[in-house]
């Protein structure tokens, strides 16, 4: 780990690396530098009671996937719209079925995730049987349509399901 940091040190910031072109960039200094631990974890189900989890509380991906910040923000929209229905209409069908509803999302992009973490990038310790698995799993993404629409697919998500009928409140767009 340390290693990895000291790896860091003749790093050149990029506005160093483009400082002949124009315009002119100010380069700050770099303040923290860290290794940054990357693990995937799920915790479901996602409500215990009174007590209801979102985001990185009940869900870690890798930054891989970019899927991080936009989990947490479809949670919290999931959870708003159910509270909101249960103000509104005295019911707790959304908020029962808050907890599923979330993790069909989040398994997805678990996935998608290890996927983007496993596939581009090599494991030092992996076999040559592992790495032609890798290019062939790569040259299929580059070579075949249906493929490549899966990827992108993923890379979209699973849209936040529409806002309850009659309720007056959510998310104007499908996400
Ligand atoms: C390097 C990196 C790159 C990333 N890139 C992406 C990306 O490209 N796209 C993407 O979608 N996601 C990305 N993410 C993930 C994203 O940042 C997180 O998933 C997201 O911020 C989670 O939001 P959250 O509100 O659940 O948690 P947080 O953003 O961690 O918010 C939790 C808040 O609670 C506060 N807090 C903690 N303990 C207490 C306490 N005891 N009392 C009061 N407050 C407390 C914290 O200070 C913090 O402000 C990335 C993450 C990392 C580390």
């Amino acid at each position: 780990m340390t290693e990895g940091v000291k790896s860091f040190e003749n790093h050149t910031p990029t506005a160093t690396r483009h400082a002949n072109s124009s315009p002119k960039k100010t380069c700050g200094p770099i303040t923290v530098k860290s290794v940054l631990p990357t693990r995937s974890h799920v915790t479901e189900p996602m409500r215990h009671g009174r007590i209801l989890l979102a985001g990185d509380a009940a869900h870690i991906v890798p930054p891989t996937g970019a899927k991080g910040l936009n989990l947490a923000t479809g949670d919290v929209i999931i959870l708003a719209r159910a509270l909101t229905h249960l103000k509104q209409t005295g019911s707790t069908q959304l908020l029962d079925a808050y907890s599923e509803t979330c993790l069909e999302r989040v398994w997805r992009a678990e996935h998608f995730s290890y996927f983007m973490t496993t596939t581009p990038h090599p494991d030092p310790d992996q076999s040559a049987f592992d790495t032609r698995l890798q290019l062939s799993q790569l040259a299929r993404i580059a070579s075949s349509r249906s493929a490549a629409a899966e990827l992108a697919q993923n890379y979209v998500g699973v849209p936040i399901p529409g806002r309850p009928p009659g309720s007056r409140t959510g998310c104007r767009r499908r996400w």
